[in-house]
């Protein structure tokens, strides 16, 4: 058992190997192994708000890139569609990004659902500025 650091979280997290090498060569590669997977290691809690994370904005890029590609009529009956979906989405990616910085990742649903309908081109950026105001809300919460 190692202790080490969550890459996201920074909490301390225990990790787990099977070391049973037989000889020099064998430890050898499971410690390489263990020095290149280290760094990579996150809690639990942070695991699974990543994969959230990752699926929900999966469907928010999906959705907009689609809206971005449609025009007139099209365009219209896919936003109403899709103001659902991004709804949803954007709620799972809220609770995600809130999760994995530990603050509260607030937002207006119909603003926000409205800015991606009207600005689906900007939707990684949209998500990347949102992600960074929740970090900083935690570094804010943290400071003394
Ligand atoms: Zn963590």
């Amino acid at each position: 058992m190692i202790e080490s650091r969550c890459k996201i979280c920074g909490r301390p997290t225990i990790a787990k190997f099977n070391v049973d090498g037989q000889n020099q060569t064998e430890i050898e590669a499971v410690q390489a192994a263990v020095d290149k997977f280290l760094p990579m290691l996150t809690c639990n809690p942070c695991y699974d708000a990543h994969a959230d994370r990752q699926n929900s904005g999966q469907v928010i890029l999906d959705t907009c890139i689609s809206l971005a590609n449609s025009s007139g009529k099209r365009r219209e009956e896919l936003a109403l569609k899709s103001t659902r979906i991004l709804a949803a989405a954007i709620k799972t990616y809220a609770n995600a990004i809130g999760r994995q910085y530990r603050a509260e990742a607030k937002y207006d649903e119909k603003a926000f659902v409205a800015l991606l309908i009207d600005r689906p081109e900007k939707c990684s950026e949209t998500l990347a500025q949102w992600r960074n105001e929740v970090r900083r809300q935690t570094y804010a919460n943290t400071t003394p």
